[in-house]
């Protein structure tokens, strides 16, 4: 498995074992044993699916397109995660992102394991058509292994609501009789999605950050000044401070993220820098993040790329490279693009005194360590990201029901989910010296263990 997952369920164990109160029933050479078996299940996927998708392209030509469908673990329910479309994908990046499903999901106490899939491809490549044969394909090819009960695709990189109303289409005409609502999440409400998922993940991500900075700061501002820690510094003095923020991405997550930063009432934000695949946009005053959600919807998900189509979107920005919002000098960066961002090489040119990664892994090992160490304070993804998951949960849940919730009633179901999290992690956090994730992880980790022994599979 990814080495970066590997060392996390590694590390994660190797607090757990030294901690005598968590599963205080196993001592010696049992505990050793155990702790050996859990190390050996966690650290591989159940299974790796990959197939060669034999697609009949509209121009006629015939092309095998890789694919894959990787099952990391099933402890908790079905596996769950979303299946990207990127010229990218590979093997170990999707078995590392199905592990980080499990983890996530592990975390928040929903009840699944742990997936992901990907098909090799760069879809703004393909016509519509193509994209349809494709999702088709995928789950053709896949079908055996996907279900309500069994593993539950969503959307990811590259994909949305269209894919996944695609594909559930497919999963029924292969199933007749069978259920099928629950097969996928994501879907369009009219084809039984849940309201709100589109911006679930956006707005847990901003939630994330709003919790922390808003409700959890002013609760426990006296506690965590007495704090001997390096991230109690950094979060009080950024306190009522006006924080200028920076969004890496402008997709699905990133400008949902960006437009909650905007409209925040109960912390005093200025975005000040976004991006997308093409360029950074920066205006030291702040940008008008409606005007520019509303530009990139008519142009293709784009940003303005030129001072002219600047201009035509109606705002003011200066244009600069696309990596410039990494190290643009901001309180706040939030990385919704893609993983591996942050890294080795512009560790030390990062400003923030705070990074959400509402990405999955965007932060690299090395560079988290690094930046940890300064005192920047990392809302790592499995704590972050997870307002996707949740509402496919929902999503799930209403599709058995056949009963749908209203928008707000999906947001505050979210909300209180996200919030029982970080009730959970936030106050041990500040109290240990050790960053956020770790905190993450070993939570992750111990709910994982616990249901692995209480269900007999460590013996
Ligand atoms: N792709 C999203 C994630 O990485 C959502 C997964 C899901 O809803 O199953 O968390």
């Amino acid at each position: 498995m990814g080495n970066q997952t590997v060392d996390i369920v590694k590390s994660s164990l190797q607090a757990l074992v030294d901690d005598k109160s968590f599963l205080p029933e196993l001592s010696g050479e049992r505990r050793k044993k155990a702790f050996t078996s859990l190390l050996a299940i966690l650290s591989t996927p159940n299974h790796v699916n990959k197939s060669f998708l034999r697609i009949a392209l509209e121009n006629g030509q015939v092309v095998r397109i890789p694919a894959y469908r990787v099952q990391h673990n099933n402890i908790l329910g079905p596996y769950k995660g979303g299946i990207r479309f990127h010229e990218s994908v590979n093997e170990d990046e999707v078995v590392n992102l199905a592990a980080l499903m499990t983890l996530k999901n592990a975390l928040h106490q929903v009840p699944f394991g742990g997936a992901k899939g990907g098909v090799v491809i760069n879809p703004r490549e393909f016509s519509e058509k193509d994209l349809y044969v494709i999702c088709k394909k995928y789950v053709q090819y896949f079908s055996d292994s996907l279900g309500p009960d069994k593993d539950i695709p969503a959307p990811d990189v590259g994909t949305g609501e269209r894919e996944m109303d695609w594909m559930m289409g497919e999963y029924k005409s292969i199933r007749p009789g069978e259920s099928y609502r629950g097969s996928f999440t994501g879907k369009s409400v009219e084809n039984g999605g849940s309201l709100g998922r589109r911006e679930a993940t956006g707005k847990g991500v901003y939630y994330t950050f709003r919790y922390l900075m808003h409700d959890f700061l002013n609760l426990q501002e006296s506690w965590l000044a007495e704090r001997d820690n390096p991230f109690a510094k950094t979060v009080l003095a950024l306190k009522d401070k006006l924080l200028s923020v920076a969004v890496q991405g402008f997709g699905n997550v990133g400008s949902v993220v960006a437009l909650a930063a905007f409209q925040c009432n109960h912390l005093n934000n200025k975005v000040v820098a976004v991006s997308d695949r093409n360029v950074t946009l920066y205006n030291s005053e702040g940008l008008n993040i409606p005007s520019l959600v509303k530009y990139s919807y008519a142009n293709n998900g784009d940003l303005p790329k030129t001072d002219e189509m600047v201009k035509l979107a109606g705002i003011k920005a200066e244009i600069l490279n696309r990596e410039a919002v990494l190290t643009i000098d901001t309180d706040v960066v939030f990385l919704a693009a893609l993983e591996n961002q942050v890294h080795g090489e512009n560790k030390k040119d990062i400003k923030a005194r705070i990074i959400v990664e509402g990405a999955n892994a965007p932060v690299s090992t090395e560079a988290d360590e690094y930046l940890s160490a300064k005192g920047v304070v990392i809302i790592p993804d499995i704590l972050a990201n997870a307002g996707g998951v949740i509402v496919s949960y929902l999503e799930w849940l209403q599709g058995r029901e056949t009963q749908f919730y209203q928008e707000e009633e999906v947001y505050q179901k979210l909300y209180e989910k996200m919030k029982e999290t970080f009730d959970t992690v936030l106050p041990q956090f500040f109290a240990d010296p050790y960053p956020l994730r770790r905190n993450c992880n070993i939570h992750a980790v111990m709910k994982l263990s616990m249901i692995m022994y209480r269900q007999g599979k460590l013996y």
